[in-house]
């Protein structure tokens, strides 16, 4: 656990949030401040800050994140609608937690580009 994560604060309890999933490597809950009908995040339980910081043997849980999204997609009803699975890196992408997580947003028409 990261000091000062609150993903990591989210995981451990600490932090208050909706749940969505809860298995032995990965996690899901609502976004706080949802930008579509369906606005999920998945984490890893493990502190990883992004994409920058994945490595070989982190395979397997990346993959993991995206089959939980494709479950919870299913469970809430978007997946033959569409669905978008995001993962801001850094400031341009405007990542504003430090600890991966996969944005997966449904139940509306997304604008693409994103801006
Ligand atoms: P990013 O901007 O890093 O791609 O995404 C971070 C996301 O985390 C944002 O969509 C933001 O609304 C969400 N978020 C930030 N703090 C909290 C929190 O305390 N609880 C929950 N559930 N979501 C949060
Ligand atoms: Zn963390």
């Amino acid at each position: 656990m990261a000091q000062d994560c609150i993903f990591c604060r989210i995981v451990a309890g600490d932090l208050p949030a909706t749940p969505v999933r809860e298995a032995d490597d990965v996690v899901a809950f609502r976004d706080i401040d949802p930008r579509a009908p369906t606005h999920v995040l998945v984490i890893p339980r493990r502190h990883i800050a992004s994409v920058n910081d994945l490595g070989a043997e982190d395979a397997e849980l990346v993959g993991r994140l995206f089959l939980v999204a494709k479950e919870i997609a299913r469970e809430e009803g978007v997946n033959e609608t569409g669905y978008r699975l995001v993962m801001n890196t850094g400031p341009h992408a405007g990542q504003s937690v430090d600890h991966i997580h996969l944005h997966l947003l449904g139940g509306r028409d997304l604008a693409w580009p994103p801006g």
